[in-house]
């Protein structure tokens, strides 16, 4: 089989894992996203999903996600982006260029630098929160607890577009923790449309890997950002 025969059945394959997971929650996969975190992978790599009709792929890094796109375009390919990973101030300029969504939102200067470049620009971008619902403090994100107020202080930077929630469930074999670290995002979410923060509607719960996505789906997702499922195993740590 080609690489790209090979890709394609993995592909496959996971989607067929999130329409059984859907089914089994009674789920409309129409709801849920699949979205490929291709770091590390190099940029043929990402040419050949593209040319297999993936048109998003999530990065962690930004430099990296540049050079792809540098290196798409020289194929003459145009996808799109989503930043997953954290964002340093000296690079909101190139997020502002290049991305469509940025999904680890947890500072408000970084916010307050994308409005500024944004408005630039003319664009706006989607953004979710990220939140660390594991309590293990090497995962980025904000604090359950945190998230209303930072949330209602995103409220003057309207270039961004904030969709929902993003997190990374607790690195464990144990279901009921990964579980929890779910429903934590579900309730927060839910605690978010109570309380009308920022008449947002809080639609995106961007969570579920390669190793848990489809408990995830389970849990209400409607994004899962799956690498090593699709990509195979990374050469280093992205
Ligand atoms: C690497 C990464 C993923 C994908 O992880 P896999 O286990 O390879 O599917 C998803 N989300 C974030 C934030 C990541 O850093």
């Amino acid at each position: 089989m080609t690489e790209e025969a090979e890709l394609a059945d993995r592909i496959d394959a996971v989607r067929r894992r999130i329409a059984g997971a859907c089914a089994r929650a009674g789920r409309d996969p129409d709801g849920v996203r699949l979205l490929p975190v291709s770091k590390t992978q190099p940029f043929q790599v990402l040419a050949q999903a593209a040319r297999l009709g993936i048109v998003r792929f999530g990065e962690n890094r930004v430099q990296e996600m540049a050079n792809k796109d540098a290196g798409l375009r020289e194929l003459g390919l145009q996808v799109q982006w989503a930043l997953t990973g954290p964002l340093q101030s000296n690079k909101v300029r190139d997020v502002a260029a290049l991305a469509s969504e940025f999904q680890a939102l947890e500072s408000v200067r970084i916010a307050e630098a994308l409005q500024r470049r944004l408005t630039a620009a003319g664009r706006r971008l989607d953004v979710m929160i990220e939140v660390n619902t594991s309590q293990e403090s090497a995962k980025h994100g904000l604090d359950p607890a945190e998230v209303p107020d930072f949330a209602a202080r995103l409220a003057p930077y309207d270039a961004l577009n904030v969709t929902g929630l993003m997190t990374v469930a607790a690195n464990t074999p144990d279901q009921r923790v990964i579980a929890g670290c779910f429903q934590t995002l579900v309730d927060l979410q839910a605690r978010l449309r109570d309380a009308g923060t920022l008449g947002s509607a809080w639609d995106e719960l961007s969570m579920g890997m390669s190793g848990d996505f489809e408990l995830a789906i389970e849990h209400g997702a409607t994004v899962v950002r799956v690498g090593t499922a699709i990509f195979g195993a990374r050469q280093t740590q992205g």
